[in-house]
């Protein structure tokens, strides 16, 4: 190669020139530009700080057109001259994965873009300014506020929930209350013995069972809330089941039903004792309460992959499939008598469902009409080198 014949003539920029270079280059807005191809001819200083990059050369020649942020409308609009503005979430691990080049940065980041197309006097395009602006705190504050939004919309539903359970629901019992007391009050002198006996009990019954209602709702919307205090600790599952079924003796023995168990380990769990004798209370009555007199309940525990599976199977009255899918929703709560008229509140197993989400755990049924039902729950193994 004929050096001689090739003299570079360095052409020193023109002070008006220099002048646009240094406002390019201390620009505190992050600027690249591109050539009619879309290639990256330069990025300024602020650009090299936003992406983290210590020199432009190893960007210079990236593709404008070929970038996954830039959304397929806007690669239309820009080479149809018009200018675009897009928001985009920034992977830098991404980018590092990839080894699409060296950045000090991590994470996910938010940008503002703006392209505009750079024509010459004739109105050719000759290339692409892009200005870039991080707006990741104002994206952070968005995404809390509108996480807020979603939680405060939940806890009006919820409120509503309550305020509709307790309007409904209470009345009955309070009409029961209030008719056989008021009753016996202006009939006090002639009522007989028998007939009072009835009245009081009828008030007892009710009385008991607002109580009850009334209870479930409080643990349920303090739970909404988050207000129910967790303490987990690590559990004998094999000895809470134990613990359960001998509190459920009484109606398992007036109704002869014969509660069983098979549980060959201890199962160990990180869990609250109350939340989980709460949801062991509840399946254990259930299935005494929906199980004819002289039936069978059989509690199990076996393990899966790093789970436990706590199993309740009766031979009862079953549930029909219309109702399976209710059980566990609050808005859509059933309520049926028990075989031998036990009042339930129909909040049971809603309360099983929310304890048991707090333990990663989970809840569900298999259950056949007149053959009976089995509800199966499920709760993480712990495991000693976990932390806790
Ligand atoms: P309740 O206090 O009414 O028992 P739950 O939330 O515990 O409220 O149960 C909701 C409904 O699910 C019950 O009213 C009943 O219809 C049905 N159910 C629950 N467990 C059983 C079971 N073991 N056998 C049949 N039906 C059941």
């Amino acid at each position: 190669m004929n050096t001689k014949s090739k003299k570079i003539k360095v052409i020193d920029p023109s002070p008006e020139n220099k002048k646009y270079m240094r406002i390019f280059e201390q620009s505190p807005i992050a600027i690249e530009l591109y050539d009619e191809n879309g290639k990256l001819v330069n990025a300024n200083q602020s650009c090299l700080d936003l992406f983290g990059i210590e020199n432009a050369d190893v960007i210079k020649g990236f593709d404008l057109f070929a970038d996954p942020n830039l959304p397929p409308q806007a690669i239309i609009d820009v080479q149809a001259g018009k200018s675009v503005k897009y928001e985009f979430a920034f992977d830098f691990d991404r980018v590092k994965e990839k080894k699409l080049y060296d950045t000090s940065r991590e994470g996910i980041c938010y940008m503002e873009c703006y392209i505009n197309p750079i024509n010459n006097e004739e109105g050719d395009p000759t290339g692409y300014i892009v200005h870039v602006t991080e707006i990741t705190e104002r994206k952070q504050a968005e995404i809390l506020l509108k996480k807020q939004a979603t939680e405060l919309q939940y806890l009006n539903v919820t409120k509503d929930k309550f305020f509709s359970i307790i309007a409904h629901d209470l009345k009955n019992p309070f009409n029961a209350i209030i008719g056989f007391s008021d009753l016996m009050l202006k009939n006090f002198s002639s009522l007989d013995d028998q007939t009072l006996h009835k009245g009081l009990t009828t008030i007892e019954s009710a009385a008991t069972h607002a109580y009850k209602l009334l209870e479930n709702l409080l643990i349920w919307s303090r739970n909404q809330i988050g207000r129910n205090t967790y303490n987990p600790e690590i559990l004998n599952l094999k000895t809470r089941i134990e613990e359960v079924i001998k509190m459920a003796e009484g109606s398992a023995i007036n109704k002869d039903i014969r509660v069983t168990t098979n549980i060959r380990k201890n199962y160990p769990v990180f869990a609250d004792k109350n939340m989980i004798d709460t949801v062991l209370r509840n399946l254990i009555s259930n299935a005494i309460k929906y199980t004819h007199k002289g039936g069978k309940v059989k509690v199990s525990a076996t393990s899966n992959n790093n789970k436990v599976e706590i199993s309740v199977a009766d031979n009862g009255i079953g549930i029909s499939p219309d109702k399976l899918s209710a059980i566990f929703e609050i808005d859509k709560r059933t309520n049926t008598l028990g075989t031998a008229d036990e009042q339930g509140t129909g909040l049971g197993l809603i309360l099983c469902k929310d304890f048991l989400d707090k333990h990663d755990g989970q809840i569900w049924v298999e259950s056949s009409p007149g053959k009976g039902s089995k509800f199966i729950f499920s709760l993480p193994i712990y495991e000693k080198q976990k932390p806790v």
